[in-house]
Protein backbone atom coordinates (compact mmCIF):
# COMPACT_ATOMS: atom_id res chain seq x y z
CA UNK A 1 0.00 0.00 0.00
CA UNK A 2 1.13 3.66 -0.53
CA UNK A 3 0.67 6.74 1.61
CA UNK A 4 -2.40 8.65 1.28
CA UNK A 5 -1.52 12.07 -0.73
CA UNK A 6 -0.09 14.52 1.52
CA UNK A 7 1.64 17.83 0.89
CA UNK A 8 5.18 18.91 1.97
CA UNK A 9 6.84 21.65 3.05
CA UNK A 10 10.38 21.74 4.14
CA UNK A 11 11.48 23.79 7.09
CA UNK A 12 14.04 26.22 6.62
CA UNK A 13 14.49 26.96 10.44
CA UNK A 14 13.07 25.77 13.68
CA UNK A 15 10.97 29.24 13.48
CA UNK A 16 10.00 28.10 10.26
CA UNK A 17 8.71 24.83 11.33
CA UNK A 18 6.67 26.45 14.48
CA UNK A 19 4.87 28.48 11.96
CA UNK A 20 4.26 26.03 9.42
CA UNK A 21 3.08 23.87 12.10
CA UNK A 22 0.66 26.36 13.68
CA UNK A 23 -0.66 27.05 10.21
CA UNK A 24 -1.90 23.93 9.74
CA UNK A 25 -2.68 22.11 13.26
CA UNK A 26 -2.92 18.66 13.87
CA UNK A 27 -3.16 18.21 10.03
CA UNK A 28 0.58 18.23 9.77
CA UNK A 29 3.09 16.25 11.20
CA UNK A 30 6.62 16.71 11.92
CA UNK A 31 9.02 14.41 9.10
CA UNK A 32 12.15 13.41 10.56
CA UNK A 33 14.27 10.63 9.89
CA UNK A 34 11.15 9.08 8.32
CA UNK A 35 11.87 5.28 9.79
CA UNK A 36 8.09 5.31 11.71
CA UNK A 37 6.66 8.19 10.01
CA UNK A 38 6.74 6.62 6.51
CA UNK A 39 5.90 2.79 7.15
CA UNK A 40 2.64 4.16 9.47
CA UNK A 41 1.71 5.89 6.32
CA UNK A 42 2.43 3.56 3.98
CA UNK A 43 0.02 1.41 5.91
CA UNK A 44 -2.04 4.09 6.59
CA UNK A 45 -2.35 4.26 10.17
CA UNK A 46 -1.73 7.70 10.07
CA UNK A 47 -2.33 10.22 7.12
CA UNK A 48 -1.47 13.77 7.81
CA UNK A 49 -2.40 16.49 5.22
CA UNK A 50 0.96 17.92 5.24
CA UNK A 51 4.53 16.40 5.99
CA UNK A 52 6.86 19.39 7.96
CA UNK A 53 10.33 17.97 6.92
CA UNK A 54 12.65 19.08 9.68
CA UNK A 55 15.41 17.23 8.64
CA UNK A 56 17.71 19.83 7.00
CA UNK A 57 18.08 21.74 10.38
CA UNK A 58 21.59 21.52 11.24
CA UNK A 59 20.89 23.57 14.71
CA UNK A 60 18.76 20.74 15.80
CA UNK A 61 21.64 18.29 14.96
CA UNK A 62 24.78 17.10 17.41
CA UNK A 63 25.97 16.44 20.36
CA UNK A 64 27.77 18.59 23.02
CA UNK A 65 28.46 18.32 26.76
CA UNK A 66 27.24 21.71 28.79
CA UNK A 67 28.43 21.63 32.08
CA UNK A 68 26.61 18.50 33.88
CA UNK A 69 24.63 18.01 31.37
CA UNK A 70 25.22 16.05 27.72
CA UNK A 71 22.60 17.97 25.36
CA UNK A 72 21.40 15.70 21.91
CA UNK A 73 19.95 17.73 19.34
CA UNK A 74 16.62 16.03 18.52
CA UNK A 75 18.23 15.28 14.46
CA UNK A 76 21.23 13.25 15.99
CA UNK A 77 20.85 9.91 14.21
CA UNK A 78 20.99 6.53 15.90
CA UNK A 79 24.39 6.18 13.68
CA UNK A 80 25.29 9.84 15.37
CA UNK A 81 25.15 8.43 19.06
CA UNK A 82 26.81 4.89 18.35
CA UNK A 83 29.93 6.81 16.90
CA UNK A 84 30.01 9.59 19.73
CA UNK A 85 32.84 10.57 21.68
CA UNK A 86 30.46 12.34 23.74
CA UNK A 87 28.10 9.50 24.54
CA UNK A 88 30.33 6.83 25.20
CA UNK A 89 32.22 8.83 27.99
CA UNK A 90 28.95 10.63 29.15
CA UNK A 91 26.26 8.75 28.89
CA UNK A 92 27.33 4.96 27.58
CA UNK A 93 24.10 3.69 28.41
CA UNK A 94 22.54 5.32 25.05
CA UNK A 95 25.63 3.71 23.04
CA UNK A 96 24.61 0.45 24.20
CA UNK A 97 21.14 0.54 23.78
CA UNK A 98 21.10 2.04 20.39
CA UNK A 99 23.21 -1.19 19.14
CA UNK A 100 19.95 -3.01 19.59
CA UNK A 101 17.67 -0.57 17.68
CA UNK A 102 16.72 -2.01 13.77
CA UNK A 103 19.68 -2.42 11.50
CA UNK A 104 22.01 0.04 10.15
CA UNK A 105 19.77 1.28 7.44
CA UNK A 106 17.29 2.30 9.83
CA UNK A 107 20.09 3.64 11.97
CA UNK A 108 21.31 5.84 9.62
CA UNK A 109 18.01 7.77 9.31
CA UNK A 110 16.02 8.01 12.50
CA UNK A 111 16.79 10.57 15.22
CA UNK A 112 16.77 10.30 18.72
CA UNK A 113 13.56 12.89 18.61
CA UNK A 114 11.78 11.21 16.46
CA UNK A 115 12.45 7.75 18.27
CA UNK A 116 10.81 9.77 21.56
CA UNK A 117 8.02 11.17 19.62
CA UNK A 118 6.96 8.26 18.53
CA UNK A 119 6.96 6.74 22.06
CA UNK A 120 7.02 3.25 21.18
CA UNK A 121 6.61 1.45 24.85
CA UNK A 122 9.09 -1.68 23.27
CA UNK A 123 11.25 1.35 22.29
CA UNK A 124 15.02 1.45 23.75
CA UNK A 125 15.91 5.12 24.18
CA UNK A 126 12.53 5.92 25.75
CA UNK A 127 13.33 3.72 28.70
CA UNK A 128 17.30 5.13 28.72
CA UNK A 129 16.20 8.78 28.79
CA UNK A 130 13.95 7.14 31.88
CA UNK A 131 17.02 5.34 33.50
CA UNK A 132 19.12 8.79 33.18
CA UNK A 133 16.60 10.98 34.52
CA UNK A 134 16.91 12.85 31.52
CA UNK A 135 14.71 15.96 29.90
CA UNK A 136 12.93 16.47 27.02
CA UNK A 137 13.49 20.04 25.96
CA UNK A 138 10.52 21.21 23.29
CA UNK A 139 9.64 24.53 21.54
CA UNK A 140 6.49 25.54 20.15
CA UNK A 141 4.49 29.20 19.55
CA UNK A 142 4.99 29.77 23.65
CA UNK A 143 8.60 29.05 23.47
CA UNK A 144 10.59 26.47 24.98
CA UNK A 145 9.67 24.14 27.92
CA UNK A 146 11.73 21.31 29.17
CA UNK A 147 9.34 17.87 30.33
CA UNK A 148 11.16 15.33 32.67
CA UNK A 149 11.13 12.03 30.93
CA UNK A 150 8.86 10.23 33.21
CA UNK A 151 6.22 12.92 32.50
CA UNK A 152 6.74 13.09 29.06
CA UNK A 153 5.45 9.49 27.83
CA UNK A 154 2.25 9.16 28.60
CA UNK A 155 1.09 6.08 27.03
CA UNK A 156 0.99 4.02 23.55
CA UNK A 157 2.69 6.55 20.64
CA UNK A 158 1.38 9.44 23.34
CA UNK A 159 3.82 12.14 24.49
CA UNK A 160 3.29 15.42 26.54
CA UNK A 161 3.98 17.13 22.90
CA UNK A 162 1.32 18.80 22.02
CA UNK A 163 0.61 19.41 17.78
CA UNK A 164 2.46 22.90 17.28
CA UNK A 165 5.42 21.87 19.69
CA UNK A 166 8.83 20.18 18.24
CA UNK A 167 10.98 17.92 20.55
CA UNK A 168 14.25 19.99 20.18
CA UNK A 169 16.87 18.26 22.16
CA UNK A 170 17.29 16.18 25.04
CA UNK A 171 19.54 16.80 28.42
CA UNK A 172 20.98 14.10 29.78
CA UNK A 173 22.75 14.31 33.09
CA UNK A 174 26.46 13.53 32.74
CA UNK A 175 27.64 10.19 34.26
CA UNK A 176 29.37 10.77 37.41
CA UNK A 177 32.55 8.99 38.24
CA UNK A 178 30.77 6.30 40.47
CA UNK A 179 28.01 5.76 37.31
CA UNK A 180 27.73 2.75 36.36
CA UNK A 181 25.03 0.72 33.62
CA UNK A 182 22.99 -1.98 32.46
CA UNK A 183 21.34 -2.83 28.96
CA UNK A 184 19.32 -5.73 27.96
CA UNK A 185 16.65 -7.06 25.97
CA UNK A 186 14.51 -9.87 24.80
CA UNK A 187 13.84 -10.27 21.15
CA UNK A 188 13.17 -12.94 18.47
CA UNK A 189 16.51 -11.33 16.71
CA UNK A 190 18.68 -9.09 17.11
CA UNK A 191 17.42 -5.38 15.99
CA UNK A 192 13.81 -6.71 16.11
CA UNK A 193 11.75 -5.15 18.64
CA UNK A 194 12.24 -5.87 22.43
CA UNK A 195 9.77 -8.86 23.85
CA UNK A 196 11.13 -7.14 27.10
CA UNK A 197 14.14 -4.71 27.96
CA UNK A 198 16.09 -3.23 30.45
CA UNK A 199 17.98 0.45 30.43
CA UNK A 200 19.49 0.68 34.15
CA UNK A 201 22.06 3.75 36.16
CA UNK A 202 23.44 2.77 39.06
CA UNK A 203 25.83 3.96 41.66
CA UNK A 204 27.23 0.90 43.37
CA UNK A 205 29.31 2.01 46.62
CA UNK A 206 30.95 -0.68 49.03
CA UNK A 207 29.01 -3.77 47.32
CA UNK A 208 25.80 -1.61 47.86
CA UNK A 209 23.30 0.05 45.46
CA UNK A 210 23.87 4.13 46.29
CA UNK A 211 21.32 4.85 43.59
CA UNK A 212 19.38 2.67 41.25
CA UNK A 213 17.11 3.53 37.74
CA UNK A 214 15.62 0.78 36.29
CA UNK A 215 13.92 1.49 32.95
CA UNK A 216 11.71 -1.37 31.64
CA UNK A 217 10.53 -1.25 28.08
CA UNK A 218 7.60 -3.70 26.18
CA UNK A 219 5.86 -4.08 29.56
CA UNK A 220 3.35 -1.39 29.64
CA UNK A 221 1.92 1.14 27.65
CA UNK A 222 5.25 3.33 28.36
CA UNK A 223 8.39 2.92 29.75
CA UNK A 224 8.44 2.12 33.52
CA UNK A 225 10.65 3.52 35.97
CA UNK A 226 10.50 0.41 38.31
CA UNK A 227 9.75 1.34 42.03
CA UNK A 228 11.41 -2.12 43.09
CA UNK A 229 14.75 -0.46 42.84
CA UNK A 230 13.44 1.55 46.03
CA UNK A 231 13.82 -1.37 47.82
CA UNK A 232 17.63 -2.23 46.64
CA UNK A 233 18.77 0.54 47.64
CA UNK A 234 20.94 1.33 50.44
CA UNK A 235 20.45 -2.59 51.72
CA UNK A 236 22.77 -5.44 51.51
CA UNK A 237 21.37 -7.82 48.30
CA UNK A 238 20.38 -11.18 50.12
CA UNK A 239 17.76 -13.83 47.64
CA UNK A 240 14.88 -12.97 50.28
CA UNK A 241 15.46 -9.15 49.22
CA UNK A 242 16.01 -10.31 45.94
CA UNK A 243 12.97 -11.99 45.73
CA UNK A 244 10.77 -9.19 47.11
CA UNK A 245 11.86 -6.36 44.89
CA UNK A 246 10.86 -9.25 41.78
CA UNK A 247 7.71 -9.51 43.43
CA UNK A 248 6.85 -5.64 43.76
CA UNK A 249 8.54 -5.35 39.95
CA UNK A 250 6.09 -7.95 38.78
CA UNK A 251 3.06 -6.26 40.46
CA UNK A 252 4.04 -2.31 38.89
CA UNK A 253 4.37 -3.52 35.16
CA UNK A 254 1.03 -4.40 32.74
CA UNK A 255 1.98 -5.82 29.99
CA UNK A 256 0.35 -6.70 26.99
CA UNK A 257 -0.11 -10.30 25.16
CA UNK A 258 0.81 -9.92 21.59
CA UNK A 259 2.32 -12.61 19.49
CA UNK A 260 5.62 -12.42 20.88
CA UNK A 261 4.87 -13.01 24.67
CA UNK A 262 2.27 -13.57 27.19
CA UNK A 263 1.69 -10.70 30.07
CA UNK A 264 2.82 -13.73 32.21
CA UNK A 265 5.77 -14.30 30.33
CA UNK A 266 7.16 -10.65 29.99
CA UNK A 267 6.56 -10.55 33.86
CA UNK A 268 8.75 -13.53 34.18
CA UNK A 269 11.32 -11.96 31.97
CA UNK A 270 11.44 -8.54 33.46
CA UNK A 271 12.09 -10.47 36.74
CA UNK A 272 15.00 -12.75 34.87
CA UNK A 273 16.77 -8.91 33.45
CA UNK A 274 16.39 -7.53 37.65
CA UNK A 275 17.99 -10.69 38.79
CA UNK A 276 20.59 -10.30 35.95
CA UNK A 277 21.02 -6.43 36.37
CA UNK A 278 21.64 -6.53 39.96
CA UNK A 279 24.44 -9.49 39.60
CA UNK A 280 26.14 -7.99 37.05
CA UNK A 281 26.24 -4.42 38.50
CA UNK A 282 27.69 -5.74 41.68
CA UNK A 283 30.28 -8.24 40.36
CA UNK A 284 31.28 -5.38 38.56
CA UNK A 285 31.59 -3.44 41.63
CA UNK A 286 33.57 -6.48 43.27
CA UNK A 287 35.95 -6.76 40.17
CA UNK A 288 36.93 -3.01 40.74
CA UNK A 289 37.04 -3.10 44.48
CA UNK A 290 39.49 -6.11 43.51
CA UNK A 291 41.39 -4.14 40.96
CA UNK A 292 41.66 -1.15 43.47
CA UNK A 293 43.18 -3.13 46.12
P1 LIG B 1 10.03 9.85 12.09
O1 LIG B 1 9.63 8.55 11.51
O2 LIG B 1 10.35 10.94 11.14
O3 LIG B 1 8.90 10.38 13.10
C1 LIG B 1 8.32 9.53 14.06
C2 LIG B 1 7.19 10.29 14.78
O4 LIG B 1 7.73 11.31 15.60
C3 LIG B 1 6.21 10.98 13.86
O5 LIG B 1 4.95 10.99 14.48
C4 LIG B 1 6.75 12.40 13.77
O6 LIG B 1 5.74 13.35 13.44
C5 LIG B 1 7.29 12.61 15.17
N1 LIG B 1 8.48 13.45 15.24
C6 LIG B 1 9.67 13.19 14.65
N2 LIG B 1 10.58 14.09 15.02
C7 LIG B 1 9.95 14.97 15.84
C8 LIG B 1 10.36 16.14 16.55
N3 LIG B 1 11.62 16.56 16.52
N4 LIG B 1 9.43 16.81 17.29
C9 LIG B 1 8.16 16.36 17.34
N5 LIG B 1 7.70 15.26 16.71
C10 LIG B 1 8.59 14.57 15.96
N6 LIG B 1 12.73 1.58 16.94
C11 LIG B 1 13.23 1.16 18.12
O7 LIG B 1 13.24 1.93 19.07
N7 LIG B 1 13.75 -0.10 18.26
C12 LIG B 1 13.76 -1.00 17.23
O8 LIG B 1 14.23 -2.12 17.41
C13 LIG B 1 13.21 -0.59 15.99
N8 LIG B 1 13.16 -1.44 14.93
C14 LIG B 1 12.65 -0.99 13.73
C15 LIG B 1 12.63 -1.87 12.64
C16 LIG B 1 12.12 -1.44 11.41
C17 LIG B 1 12.11 -2.40 10.27
C18 LIG B 1 11.66 -0.10 11.26
C19 LIG B 1 11.14 0.41 9.96
C20 LIG B 1 11.68 0.76 12.34
C21 LIG B 1 12.15 0.33 13.58
N9 LIG B 1 12.18 1.17 14.69
C22 LIG B 1 12.71 0.74 15.88
C23 LIG B 1 11.56 2.53 14.63
C24 LIG B 1 12.51 3.59 14.26
O9 LIG B 1 13.84 3.27 14.24
C25 LIG B 1 12.37 4.82 15.17
O10 LIG B 1 11.09 5.00 15.68
C26 LIG B 1 12.74 5.97 14.30
O11 LIG B 1 14.12 6.00 14.14
C27 LIG B 1 12.16 7.29 14.70
O12 LIG B 1 12.97 8.37 14.26
P2 LIG B 1 12.70 9.12 12.89
O13 LIG B 1 13.64 10.24 12.90
O14 LIG B 1 12.78 8.17 11.76
O15 LIG B 1 11.21 9.65 13.15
Amino acid sequence: MKAAAFAYARATSVVNALELLAAHGDRAKVLSGGQSLMPAMNLRLVSPDVLVDIGGLAELRGVAAKGVVLVIGALTRHVDLLGSREVALHAPLLRDAVAHVAHPAIRNRGTIGGSLAHADPASELPACMVALDATIVARGPLGERRISATAFFKGIYETALSPGELLVAVEVPVASPGSTFFFQEYARRHGDYAIVGLAAHAVVEAGQFADLRLGFFAVSDRPVLASAAGKLINASITPTLLREAETTLAGELDPQEDQQATAAMRRYLATVLLRRCVATLLARDELQAGVAK
